[in-house]
């Protein structure tokens, strides 16, 4: 018997806010700071508070966020957006409205792109706008407390287009936009403080169909694994009832982890009327082309990650790790650029550097560096010139991290500079084979296992500073 799973085809779009990171909230000037907040409706002032006759303005830093974020979806930034006012009544929200953008947003279009199974897919982005959030109901007992901290904070709204198929695409497709989010700047879109979260519609059609059947929207779904249990459950839901004949309700429904279901919250009959109209309280916000460009953001984590992969022929892990923080990848770039050799560029980040931060009582990252960047691409240079062997250009690496100095200056103060000169090293092998006579003698009688005794008896007499490559082939010759 077949699978009925296997005859349908599920189609999802996302709705994914994102909390920006600005310093304050959207409309006044009280601190956006919600995780450092001591107490309850300690950051709230007359205008989140919605005190009739309070006037909101707009925020310069939210906008400057926005608009950067919009680049990194590389959507359109309009020159004018409006606001409008999203009425409805809930005790947390003290205006008895939301500020939001319905009509004409600050963004269009745009896309994320992610890899899903090794394959690179697009993601249509369909519009962004901002608005301002609600504070936080806390119900304890028969009470329900009202934290207004939360209240005025902004926000973005990300909506897709209905372009996702799958569970591994929904879930590659926010671990990306999580990366963009805090690539620009904008927000630290972290799931487990709520700085990211979403709402996932969700129909089904059989496999040929071309047309979208009714979705239902699955609101608070929250973490990355419950956003894929939920979307499990769902389309096993909705087959079901289409195999007993049944049809889907344009519907939104809550998502409840805890228990593993849905169920509904209200219907397309009893959709709420919002009553949206432009806010007569805030302008059109109007932003210059320059204001526009200057916020554009270059390189996105995707385009690095595949030159990675691409070009400089890193393995996926590390084509992942050196792309998705920008601190790290301008570092990684930055060393490239100097040293040509992207390879050992990498491998110093991710196993000399990272073992060493890791290994250190704090744990440090990149910018605890001491030196400058160009001393660590030095430090490769020395070893791709046979000046300084690997096993030492740690103990340098190490000296720089910590003290702000030149890695020359370092190998020559520590007498770790490889002598390459082979006249010199033939003349300390000379040495040592004079001064070893039983050993040549044994190892004259087949002991070849003595060949390391003679290699380590020149490093010796070096005092550490012959190239050991250089001193096999000599050795070798000498010993034949
Ligand atoms: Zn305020």
């Amino acid at each position: 018997m077949t699978n009925p799973a296997d005859k349908y085809e599920i189609v999802m779009g996302l709705e994914t806010h994102v909390r920006i990171k600005s310093n304050t909230k959207m409309f006044c000037s009280c601190a956006n700071a919600l995780e450092l907040a001591s107490e309850p409706n300690i950051n709230v002032c007359p205008v989140c508070m919605g005190f009739p006759g309070m006037l909101p303005t707009v925020s310069a830093g939210v906008i400057d966020l926005a608009v950067r974020a919009s680049h990194a979806l590389r959507s359109t930034v309009a020159e004018t957006s409006v606001f409008d006012r999203k009425s409805y009544f809930y005790p947390d929200l003290p205006m008895g409205y939301q500020i939001t953008q319905l009509y004409e947003p600050i963004a269009d279009g745009g896309e994320v792109r992610a890899l899903i199974d090794w394959e690179l897919r697009t993601f249509r982005i369909h519009h962004m706008h901002i608005e301002n959030d609600a504070g936080k109901l806390v119900h304890a007992g028969w009470k329900t407390l009202v934290d207004y901290n939360r209240a005025g904070s902004p926000l973005m709204e990300i909506v897709t287009q209905p372009d996702f198929r799958s569970k591994a695409d929904v879930l590659g497709y926010l671990e990306e936009l999580q990366k963009l989010m805090r690539w620009c700047g904008a927000s630290d879109a972290d799931m487990e403080k709520w700085q990211l979260r979403c709402d996932v519609n969700i129909s089904i059609r059989i496999k040929w169909e071309t047309e979208l059947r009714n979705r239902v929207e699955l609101k608070n779904v929250n973490g990355f694994a419950s956003i894929g249990r939920a979307i499990d459950v769902e389309f096993a839901r909705q087959i079901e009832i289409y195999e007993a004949g049944g049809s889907i309700d344009q519907e939104t429904r809550g998502w409840s982890d805890e228990r593993g279901v849905s169920t509904p919250m209200r219907s397309k009959e009893d959709a709420m009327d919002y009553r949206y109209f432009p806010d007569p309280d805030l302008p059109p916000l109007t932003l210059t082309p320059e204001f526009i460009t200057t916020r554009e953001i270059g390189d996105l984590p995707m385009d690095r990650r595949l030159k990675y992969l691409n070009e400089y022929k890193l393995i996926e892990d590390d084509a992942r790790i050196l792309s998705e923080d920008l601190i790290i990848s301008n570092f990684y770039e930055e060393l490239v650029s100097i040293t040509k050799d992207p390879k050992k560029s990498c491998s110093y980040i991710t196993t000399i550097l990272f073992a060493l931060f890791e290994a250190h009582v704090t744990r440090l990252n990149l910018s605890d560096i001491k030196s400058e960047t160009r001393e660590i691409a030095r430090v490769i240079e020395l070893v791709n010139a046979d000046e300084l062997s690997s096993t030492n250009s740690k103990i340098v690496i190490e000296k720089l991290v910590f003290e702000w100095w030149k890695a020359d200056e370092w190998v020559d103060s520590l007498s770790l500079r490889q002598t390459n000169d082979t006249g010199a090293l033939e003349a300390i092998a000379d040495a040592v084979i004079a001064e070893s006579q039983t050993q040549l003698a044994e190892y004259k009688n087949w002991k070849v296992n003595l060949f390391g005794f003679f290699v380590g008896q020149c490093m010796k007499k070096s005092a550490g500073q012959g190239n050991p490559k250089i001193f096999t082939e000599i050795l070798k010759k000498k010993l034949s």
